[in-house]
């Protein structure tokens, strides 16, 4: 058994961005929404205060469904997090369009001075606590360009923050995420999503220039049929605390807050296959440990893929 890795997701449902696409766009939050999710989401670090050590936790990872980086309090929990004896890893999804040195103060501020510690295959980061901190961040070619999206990904890693960086494989952008590879830090890692409204199969030509960007492109493809012991290692969090074990996966009676550990961590499936990164890349078994680490989930190479 590996050290346990934590996937929350608040109640947050907005985004500062309008993709065409996507549902959370066009939902603009009250502000009880954004103080209700506040709340949910410092109850949630108060309780990793206990639950990290007795339940060897070492990673946690903000996955919303809107835009969390924008809000304060995610860039404090976070900070908090990390601060925690025992946690080598905090992070968070995001389209990377918050204020980077700004959150990153925010950040430090809350880690409260603590010796972090050295971090196997982790950027240099100047001894901070960035070192612990892995961003996913996401290019939304409707919403940014190339050029600003990738001075903030320079921004972080000169920063010593942990990095990856990935979009949807849409057939029309393949010549600009080539462009976005040749602008990005060369060995930040650049995934590629599969496109779940194509309506037909990728083409040859297609799958093999979406594997040139992303070397784990066919995995993708062909995520793995379900096996929920290959699970026991990680659970899924929601703002009321109800706990699933992936992403994907039935929701379990137990309660987070409430619940015992051993019913908290036991797997539970319901589904054929692991079929997103989320949930195929925290198995036991996921062949791109060898490259991503004890943690895969953030999606940083542990060393050259
Ligand atoms: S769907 Fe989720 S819980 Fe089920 S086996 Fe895949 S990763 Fe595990």
């Amino acid at each position: 058994m590996g050290r346990k890795t934590i996937c929350y997701r608040g109640s947050l449902k907005s985004c500062n961005y309008h993709c065409s696409y996507c549902p959370f766009s066009r939902h603009r939050a009250s502000a009880a929404e954004l103080e209700r999710d506040r709340q949910q989401f410092v109850r949630f670090c108060d309780s990793m205060e206990k639950k990290a050590a007795e339940s060897d936790i070492g990673a946690v990872f903000i996955v919303p469904y809107g835009e969390a980086s924008i809000h304060r309090w995610y860039w404090e929990g976070l900070g908090r997090l990390a601060g925690l004896p025992g946690i080598d890893r905090v992070g968070m999804q995001t389209n990377l369009s918050f204020s980077v040195e700004a959150c990153l103060n925010i950040f430090e501020f809350h880690c409260g001075g603590n010796d972090v510690g050295e971090m196997p295959g982790a950027r240099k980061g100047k001894g901070r606590p960035q070192k612990k901190l892995c961003i996913w961040a996401t290019f939304h070619p409707e919403m940014t360009d190339v050029d600003t999206f990738s001075d903030n990904c320079h921004k972080l890693t000169e920063n010593g923050v942990n990095l990856c960086v990935g979009a949807v494989g849409v057939p029309q952008n393949l010549s600009l995420l080539g462009r976005l590879r040749e602008k990005l830090p060369l060995d930040v890692y650049l995934w590629i999503n599969k496109m779940d409204g194509l309506r037909r199969n990728y083409t040859e030509e297609e799958r093999t220039a979406f594997s040139v960007i992303d070397p784990f492109f066919e995995v993708e493809l062909n995520p793995p049929a379900a096996d929920a012991a290959m699970c026991a290692d990680r659970c899924f969090v929601e703002a009321d605390g109800r706990v699933h074990t992936c992403n994907i996966s039935k929701a379990k009676t137990v309660n987070w807050y409430t619940g015992n550990a051993e019913e908290i961590f036991r797997p539970l499936c319901g589904r054929k296959r692991c079929s997103c990164y989320l949930a195929y890349g925290g198995r036991a078994d996921f062949e791109g440990r060898r490259h991503f680490g004890e943690y895969p989930i953030f999606r940083i190479p542990s060393g050259h893929i």
